[in-house]
């Protein structure tokens, strides 16, 4: 009879994040090193380390936090100086996953306008019109109060001159969302370069909204 090994604090969770980041990378929707990713469990999360190339991102290189105060429970790097949003996130909404990119047309977005416009139906899976989160320096509390403000009753926005976020219930739901506000980001680009793009009303976001809940379960 073998003695079961020793049980990994979060493994699914590091596992998930280290693999995302990866992901990330290669759909382009960072540049270098930037971005992070973080999944929730309970009172502690697995997030992104700060500076480390996302090719030698191992899950054992995944530290795990805990989610008042942000205290390291298991860290064997710094995390992401973007851990204070992260962790205000969590705090405010419930999420069970955060995504945060520099994506190129979200980023472009972001110095343009207070809300991502609505020119297409699926803005709706963000819960309505998409904000930006006004400016404030990367790693502080004032971006992150900014971010929570601008997440009100909704799953992502856009933070000015910097890139976009994304949450979840699981990383699987928060990354398809980034790649959704990246999408509509560029539509809107591309459409707004020939002319005055055609606006959807908000009661008909609305309407898919409730469309898009009913066809989920
Ligand atoms: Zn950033």
């Amino acid at each position: 009879m073998t003695a079961p090994g020793p049980t990994i604090l979060l493994a699914t969770e590091r596992d998930q994040v280290a693999d995302y980041c990866r992901r990330m990378r290669a759909d382009r929707l960072v540049v270098g090193t930037s971005g992070n990713i973080s999944a929730r469990s309970g009172d502690l999360v697995a997030v992104s380390p700060s500076g480390l190339d996302y090719d030698q991102l191992t899950p054992d290189l995944v530290g795990v936090h805990r989610v008042d105060g942000g205290a390291a429970v298991e860290a064997a790097r710094d995390p992401t100086t973007e851990l204070p949003m992260h962790l205000a996130i969590y705090r405010q909404t419930g999420a069970g996953a955060i995504v945060h990119t520099h994506s190129t047309a979200a980023t472009a977005v972001s110095t343009l306008v207070d809300e991502l416009p609505p020119v297409h139906y699926l803005i709706a899976i963000f819960g309505g019109g998409v904000r930006v989160a006004r400016y404030a320096t990367y790693g502080t509390d004032e971006l992150a109060g900014q971010v929570i403000a601008a997440l009100a009753e909704r799953t992502g926005c856009l933070l000015a001159n910097h890139g976009a976020v994304a949450i979840g219930d699981t990383l699987g739901q928060a990354y398809r969302r980034a790649e959704y506000l990246e999408w509509l980001c560029d539509v809107w680009l591309r459409a707004s370069a020939r002319g005055a793009p055609r606006l959807l009303p908000p009661d008909e976001i609305g309407r898919v909204g409730t469309r898009l809940a009913g066809y989920g379960r």
